[in-house]
């Protein structure tokens, strides 16, 4: 049987290296993304049917080198998920530019460039796109003007992925994931941000990296074939409480 492909991008750690996990557990090959290459480089030795892709999503140029890369080792791209992001937290007045940029070169350009440039793959193989948002795009709050706005992009291009990729039989989905402790969130949450999530979830816990990369993969999956253009959260029911983001 043709084993399938999958580009992971933000694959180094975190949610992004679960998911290479779970997905080679399932059978799938993957071509791992990520522009820390230190740390690619380590986790891509210690495992089979990976391929190492140290770059960075966020430069057009090397977006294309991705998708080459890729088809040159794997000749097909059956799954795509644009995990890869960056988090800063402040209040609008403090944002400079240039943080506001970083954030959405990464997290909003990322997503657009590397779908764009998988589409053809992805028409070949009628596969399936999975963008991670996060509960920050659903709700606003004071903090989170960069972060917020750039996965509220997120969700929104989501949904023009699959209204536009449906008639190629390509399905677009995004989870938007609540609080997980990873080198992303521990730069940015506070002790009164901890607390206030430990109150507010119902769950009344963090969620853990595999409970936000088993959702994605089964997006992915033919489980999901009837679903697209959702926005999915994996957030231990935060979302549902309509408690204000800490
Ligand atoms: P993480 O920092 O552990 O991993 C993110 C990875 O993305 C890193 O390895 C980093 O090097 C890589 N990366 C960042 N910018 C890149 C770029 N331009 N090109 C290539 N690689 C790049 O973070 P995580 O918590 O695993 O986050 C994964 C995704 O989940 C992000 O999109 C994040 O916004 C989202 N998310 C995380 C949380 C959380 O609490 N951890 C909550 C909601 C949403």
């Amino acid at each position: 049987m043709t084993q399938k492909v999958a580009i992971v991008t933000g694959a180094a750690r975190g949610i992004g290296l679960s998911t290479t996990d779970i997905l080679l557990a399932e059978g799938y090959r993957v071509a791992m993304v990520d522009r820390d290459g230190d740390e690619l480089t380590q986790v891509a030795a210690a495992r089979e049917n990976v391929l190492a892709v140290i770059r960075d999503v966020s430069i057009p140029s090397e977006v294309e080198a991705i998708i080459a890369e890729t088809m040159a080792w794997g000749e097909r791209i059956d799954a795509l998920v644009n995990n890869a992001g960056v988090a800063d937290f402040g209040p609008i007045e403090e944002t400079t530019f240039e943080r506001w940029r970083r954030v959405m070169d990464t997290n909003v350009d990322g997503v657009f460039l590397m779908s764009q440039a998988a589409i053809p793959a992805l028409k070949e193989t009628q596969g399936a796109i999975v963008n991670i948002a996060s509960i920050s795009g659903l709700r606003a709050s004071t903090l989170r003007v960069a972060y917020g706005t750039s996965k509220a992009a997120v969700i929104q291009l989501t949904k023009q992925q699959a209204a536009e990729l449906g008639e190629y039989n390509i399905r677009a989905n995004c989870v938007c994931p609540g609080p997980v402790k990873t080198k992303l969130s521990i730069a940015v949450h506070s002790q009164d941000i901890i607390n206030a999530y430990h109150d507010s979830i119902p769950l009344n816990r963090y969620g853990s990296e595999r409970e936000i990369a088993d959702v994605i993969v089964f997006l992915l999956s033919e489980k999901a074939s009837y679903v697209t253009g959702q926005i999915i959260a994996s957030d231990g029911g935060f979302d549902s409480t309509g408690v204000g983001l800490p």
